[in-house]
């Protein structure tokens, strides 16, 4: 998936834009700036892209994320539904809020089982996020009919899933607001940065101005500007800007060679009997940043990975294992490691994340590898990859 394996000229070019008017800030300035608007021109194509009506570019998806919070009034003590797998940062988006991650769990698409959310839904849960990991969607039409009836906010966090859709519709347009990162590792970059879409003015306006410390941004005098909610700064600089404009531009090109090397990954894994993949529910709407698949048990799965590690095939990830995406790993979170109090321990009774019921989700991430996807692999390189693959599964 990663935008970092294509930096070129095209990104040089709109960075020298920048570099040219010396004003690397995305507000103000205007007669200094000759014109140039990055973060403007990628809120624009990237709206257009996905079909939703409005774009907010930011300093990272964790900023989106507590963007999205803030805009959509969840606060101290509402309880917000996560997947168990996912990174660590949809977790710190909610808690940043002063809310309650609520851990629901997976289900064979490795994202939220719509059952188990809506066991997990009180009278306090304000809204529902759901991760669309690995490039690929969760049953985001049932999730969203889920949320439309029990009247709770659907914030999307597609950082991993850029481009990619449900019947033809993109993922991150499906709720009230969507998430995007542009981190050094995802499909499309910036260096650092991340965004908000919805089709809500409202929604809109109040996260422009939570990530620029309330300014409403009316007018052309940034000083004289009205203030009508307290916010923070998740600004993007136009430097990172214009490096996702690029990146933006051959978004469609990313997709299309993800998927074709997807493909070929996906022959060399069939091969293996006992392998079964991983379910998408719209396969054609697959971003195919990772193939996902499913060894019979976990023991299988622990000796896969290791037969891979040893025939030398590069990017695969026994996710149970790892302490960024998945809560077995997450010591810091079941102890409340925080660098000073934080809101939700407050609560009565505070939320006890040590003590978590996931067993189901165990059971399937127990037995996952991924396998990352990558843009620059060769026709030749691939073969080989196959290869080593169909002989690691053999033995
Ligand atoms: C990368 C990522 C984020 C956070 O993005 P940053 O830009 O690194 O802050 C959030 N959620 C998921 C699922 C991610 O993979």
């Amino acid at each position: 998936m990663p935008g970092f394996e294509i930096f070129g000229d095209e990104e040089r070019t709109e960075v020298g834009h920048v570099l040219d008017t010396g004003v690397l800030f995305r507000y103000g300035f205007d007669d200094l700036r000759d014109g140039v608007w990055k973060a403007r021109t990628f809120e624009a194509e990237f709206s257009k892209r996905l079909g939703a009506a409005y774009c907010h570019l930011c300093s990272s998806g964790t900023a989106a994320l507590g963007i999205a919070m803030a805009a959509c009034g969840i606060g101290a003590g509402d309880e917000v539904i996560v997947p168990t797998f996912t990174f660590i940062a949809t977790i710190e988006g909610v808690l940043q809020a002063g809310a309650v991650p609520v851990f629901a769990d997976i289900d064979e698409t490795l994202c939220l089982d719509p059952e188990s959310v809506r066991s997990r839904i009180t009278g306090r849960t304000r809204a529902v996020v759901p991760v669309h990991m690995c490039g690929s969607m969760a049953r985001i039409d049932e999730l969203a009919s889920l949320c439309a009836e029990s009247g709770l906010r659907l914030i999307e966090d597609t950082a991993q899933a850029v481009g990619a859709s449900f019947r033809g519709q993109s993922l991150g347009t499906f709720g009230d607001m969507g998430c995007y990162s542009f981190d050094p590792v995802k499909t499309i970059t910036c260096g650092e940065g991340g965004a908000v879409v919805t089709d809500d003015e409202d929604l809109y306006h109040r996260a422009e101005q939570y990530a620029d410390h309330g300014h409403d941004h009316v007018g052309s005098d940034r000083g004289a500007e009205g203030h009508p909610i307290l916010g923070t700064n998740h600004r993007i600089s136009e430097l990172g800007a214009a490096v996702g404009l690029a990146q933006l531009r051959k978004l469609d090109w990313i997709l299309e060679t993800q998927r074709k090397n997807k493909d070929r990954l996906r022959e060399a894994f069939a091969s293996c009997g006992e392998v079964t993949f991983r379910e998408i529910p719209d396969p054609e709407g697959d971003s195919a940043t990772f193939l996902s698949v499913f060894a019979p048990d976990e023991d299988t799965a622990r000796a896969w990975t290791r037969a891979l590690a040893d025939a030398h095939v590069p990017g695969c990830f026994y996710w149970y294992e790892n302490n960024w995406h998945y809560p077995r790993g997450w010591e810091h979170l079941k102890a409340m490691r925080t660098p000073g109090l934080s809101p939700v321990t407050l609560l009565d009774p505070p939320p006890d994340f040590s003590a978590m019921d996931i067993e189901r989700s165990d059971r399937i991430m127990s037995r996952t590898i991924s396998m990352l996807v990558k843009l620059s692999w060769t026709d030749a390189e691939l073969g080989d990859l196959q290869d080593r693959i169909r002989k690691a599964l053999e033995g």
